[in-house]
């Protein structure tokens, strides 16, 4: 066969790693060109919520693909659009009233950074500066990578991003530094502050407490400074409830959603808003229209993979699975807790992570190794670096999620003696 013309991504082709090819997947089990099953132990990247193929979301596919499969959404809509914005108010923090459409996390997220500017601008106080969180992360466009931790990732970008205001991340005793340092930085007249609640994701699973992200919210308002919450990762119950936020008690001025809107089946992304944000640009002046669109926003067959979600959410016992997986990934971390080789064994809700060894960072070879090892054992498990986390679809069942610890355990063994 002749060499793939395929450029991955997040792939260094150089090292010729076997790339197998997945032909069908159902539940948390994927199946590959070979006849071979592997347990998908990190949702397809952290999208995948009910299980691949769940019904209810492909039914809604094949049916709205022969009904209305695209349309123009720049002063035209479609009834999954209404749909399922109208579901969304309902669902989501009340004060977020206004829906925009978009196609990635990334997107989202721009799309919140323009509304935030926007905001003020047309409010007349122009304001631009941006306070981020140290080791966040939002996404690969330029703009997303602006507002993310800078490295290896980012490093040939660096000319084209912009600046901001970091604050320290709130490792545990240390949380006083980062709220002492977004107070200064809200004073300074930011236009918003943005940050994942409760997990950082790609930044390495670090977690910190609901208490912390209350208290960030709190200063964020007494200066005027507006809130981005990226839920992208932890919304649609990751971290046991439907958004992080719900555990902190707070409400965002804006909120990103995508991986697990569609249950993970198909790309869609929204940006949520409050209702003063979307007045600054409202106006009989086409010149403070919000200008963002792409080609396919709000595409009605996402749109109804979205309605498909919302409805096994509603119909399905879908929080009491997440607090079933939430226990018992608890009890399957108990092992690691005092794993000689293991560090920093934390959980929120469904994800479950440790660090490993005592090598550092993402270009670490042990992440590598530790990915083929998995996969010759017919996991897909993704270590970030020297960390292993566990986020499965919330259909697992119990002897699949066994199987991902026993061969965690297995590898580490291995690796370590
Ligand atoms: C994955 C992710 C993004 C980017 O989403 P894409 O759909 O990959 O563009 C943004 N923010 C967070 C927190 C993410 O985890």
């Amino acid at each position: 066969m002749t060499e793939s013309p395929i450029w991955h991504p997040f792939t260094q082709h150089g090292l010729r790693e076997a790339i197998p090819e997945i032909v069908s997947a159902q539940g948390a089990t994927l199946r590959t060109a070979d006849g071979r099953e592997v347990i998908d132990a990190i949702s397809s990247w952290w999208v995948t919520t009910h299980g691949h193929a769940h019904p209810t979301i492909v039914a809604a596919i094949a049916e709205q693909a022969a009904r209305l499969d695209q349309i123009i959404f720049a002063g035209w809509t479609h009834g999954p659009a209404e749909e399922l914005a109208r579901s969304l108010r309902g669902l989501m923090p009340a004060n977020l009233k206004r829906v925009f459409f978009s196609d990635s996390g990334s997107t989202s997220v721009e799309v919140a950074l323009k509304m935030a500017l926007g905001y003020w601008l047309h409010r007349g106080e122009p304001r631009d500066k941006i306070i981020v969180m140290d080791h966040g992360y939002h996404g690969d466009t330029i703009g997303t990578m602006s507002v993310g931790a800078r490295g290896a990732f980012n490093r040939a970008y660096q000319p084209l991003l912009f600046d901001v205001t970091s604050i320290p991340f709130p490792f545990a005793e240390a949380e006083e530094a980062t709220l002492d340092a977004l107070d200064v930085a809200c004073r300074e007249g930011a236009a918003a502050f943005i940050v994942e609640p409760l997990v950082l994701g790609a930044g390495g699973m670090l977690m910190y407490s609901p208490q912390t992200l209350a208290e960030m919210r709190r200063i964020c308002a007494a200066h005027g400074t507006l809130f981005i919450a990226d839920e992208v990762m932890t919304g649609w119950g990751r971290t046991g409830s439907l958004l992080a936020c719900e555990q902190a008690g707070i409400e965002p001025d804006i909120l990103c959603l995508s991986k697990g809107l569609t249950g993970g089946a198909i790309p869609l992304a929204v940006t949520m808003a409050s209702e003063p944000i979307y007045a600054a640009h409202l106006s009989t002046d086409r010149s403070r229209m919000f200008f963002h669109s792409s080609s396919y926003t709000a595409n009605p067959i996402a749109c109804a993979a979205a309605n498909a979600n919302i409805a096994i959410w509603q119909q399905e016992p879908v929080i009491d699975r997440i607090a079933t997986l939430a226990a018992r990934q608890a009890s399957h971390l108990l092992r690691f807790q005092s794993h000689p080789q293991v560090r920093n064994a934390r959980q929120a809700g469904t994800i479950t992570a440790f660090d490993v060894g005592d090598a550092d960072g993402y270009l670490s070879d042990l992440a590598p190794r530790m990915l083929a090892m998995f996969r010759e054992r017919g996991v897909l498990l993704r270590p970030l670096g020297n960390m292993v986390y566990v986020m499965p679809p919330y259909c697992i069942e119990a002897d699949a999620l066994h199987e991902i610890y026993d061969t965690i355990e297995e590898v580490l063994a291995e690796l370590f003696g």
